[in-house]
């Protein structure tokens, strides 16, 4: 499962969270509104962790918007491998393995948070128990990028 940075579905679902009457615009065409429906719980998720990571002030800072479709391309693409890789043990099919991670589009190079360790450059292994999954969510938020990317306002 690879997502990409800038993704323009994600940042879509994004502006409709941080100003819901964006979506009346788009409730018209279904493709695009099953899209943001089913991103957009990613989106508060995401919000959520990042949230628990800086506080409240967190949507206060310059690079919040920047951040939070980061972070929702990033929880994603996790939450995608994750939703496969339970599915694949499911299966029986314990050979198989999904792997994730985050194309980012200004550095040429694959992003892929894991736990225990700090190279967070390439694939990662999908987690398919639920505990670890929820601790990966706070160690995106609490990354060196996101830190980069609330500060930036670009
Ligand atoms: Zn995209």
């Amino acid at each position: 499962m690879l997502g990409h940075s800038g993704c323009g579905a994600v940042s879509a679902a994004v502006d409709v969270f941080l100003n819901p009457s964006e979506y009346l615009a788009l409730a018209t065409n279904r493709t695009v509104r099953g899209i943001l429906d089913q991103l957009m719980i990613v989106v508060h998720a995401s919000a959520r962790r990042l949230q628990q990571a800086f506080g409240d002030s967190v949507a206060s800072r310059p690079g919040y918007r920047q951040a939070l479709v980061e972070m929702a391309v990033v929880t994603n693409a996790a939450f995608t491998a994750h939703s496969i890789q339970r599915a694949i043990r499911e299966a029986a099919a314990a050979s198989l393995t999904t792997l994730y991670g985050v194309y980012l589009l200004d550095r040429c190079s694959v992003w892929a948070p894991r736990l225990g360790s700090d190279d967070w450059i390439g694939l990662a292994d999908a987690r398919a128990d639920v505990e670890s999954f929820a601790r990966l969510g706070a160690a995106v938020a609490g990354s060196s990028r996101m830190v980069q990317l609330l500060n930036s306002d670009r």
